[in-house]
């Protein structure tokens, strides 16, 4: 499936061949060939709306919409007619940026489990100086790409799926926040494994609340800062049976306030947690690609910065992917130290790879 994603977005080609890009564009080209039937293959960013409602992840090209691909000659998609997707219409607006269009829409979930994730409005967009980096769009989209190549422990690891399924919204809330909070400068693994050492136990507000100290040091372990850690869950759990209910916040404002909880994650929870977009989830993958790629007007020190900058000029409808996109890709391919640049579809069109600081000197 996720290769079929990769299938039907548009590639910026990028002199020189890399193992990865040769293995994309044959795809793309093969993809050409034989996909006529295949209706499911040819997701522009148009099709956002009812393809959301069947998979997970999504990746679409806001690069390419339905016109532009038929223009491109590709094989025509077997979507019901625009008539007859009229309710699907009507929930989508478009806002251009450059030469691209993104479409603002509402995301359908893509099963039971996941309630309906609302893009707020659209930020108005106003030209393309207005950008801290005219490529930003092709970076995204190059990123897009890699990412369905390679996936990435925060696919089948991330917070997101640290909840349990089975207990009830109100608790798989709570484990989300709980996920979150141990997963500061802690790898995915890490905290999965140590979620499901809690869950094995009762994962609840009050049964955090009652269990002492040591035991729950001893089931963080090794999760860094985990006596900290700890602390902050003790204090947080009580805060939530005395005032929320045992449930949490629904709003950024009231999750600030509890101990333990920065930014990022009362961000990424109200995401997750609540289906409200509310900011940008940066944490430090986010934080040091989007100093890489020159996404800022001014390079940052801070997380927190970088996000006040993102969010100055990212066209809302975005912000939702940006912590998951990035988060994976800082894990595969850019990463902290020795980012993977030969691999990368970005590096020529990346102020931090090696081969752009080259050709500087
Ligand atoms: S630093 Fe290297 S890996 Fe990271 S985006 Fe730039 S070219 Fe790609």
């Amino acid at each position: 499936m996720v290769q079929r994603q990769c299938r039907a977005m548009t590639s910026q080609s990028v002199s020189g061949k890399t193992t990865l890009s040769s293995r994309l564009a044959k795809q793309i080209k093969v993809t050409k060939t034989k996909a006529t039937t295949a209706k499911q293959e040819l997701w522009d960013i148009e099709d956002l709306h009812s393809v959301a409602a069947t998979t997970a992840p999504r990746y679409f090209s806001p690069v390419q919409t339905r016109k532009q691909r038929q223009v491109n000659t590709l094989p025509k998609s077997n979507l019901p007619a625009k008539k007859a997707r009229q309710d699907e219409v009507s929930k989508t607006s478009k806002i251009k940026i450059g030469t691209a269009t993104i479409i603002k829409c509402e995301l359908v979930p893509p099963n039971e489990t996941m309630l309906e994730l609302k893009v707020e409005e659209a930020a108005a967009v106003k030209t393309e100086q207005d950008f801290p980096n005219a490529n930003w769009l092709q970076h995204l989209e190059n990123i897009r790409l890699m990412r369905c190549e390679k996936p990435a422990p925060v696919d089948t690891l991330g917070c997101h799926q640290c909840a349990d399924q089975n207990a009830n919204e109100k608790t798989q809330r709570f484990h989300k926040l709980v996920a979150l909070m141990l997963s500061s400068q802690t790898k995915d693994e890490t905290t999965f494994e140590a979620m499901k050492r809690l869950k094995a136990q009762t994962l609840t507000p009050a049964s955090i609340q009652g269990m002492p100290a040591v035991e729950l040091e001893r089931l963080l372990h090794p999760v860094s800062f985990y006596k900290n850690k700890a602390k902050y869950l003790k204090q947080t759990s009580q805060i939530l049976v005395d005032k929320y209910n045992e449930d949490i916040p629904d709003n950024i404002q009231e999750l600030l306030k509890l101990p333990g909880v920065g930014p990022k994650m009362a961000h990424i929870c109200m995401a997750t947690a609540w289906n409200k977009i509310t900011g940008i989830g940066v944490d430090t993958h986010v934080h040091r690609i989007a100093n890489r790629l020159a996404w800022l007007k001014k390079s940052t020190k801070e997380p927190e910065q970088t996000r006040v900058q993102l969010e100055s000029w990212l066209p809302r409808p975005l912000w939702s992917e940006v912590n998951h996109l990035l988060v994976g890709f800082g894990q595969t391919i850019c990463t902290p130290v020795r980012p993977n640049c030969s691999e990368c579809l970005n590096r020529h069109i990346c102020p931090a790879s090696a081969s752009v600081l080259a050709k500087k000197k």
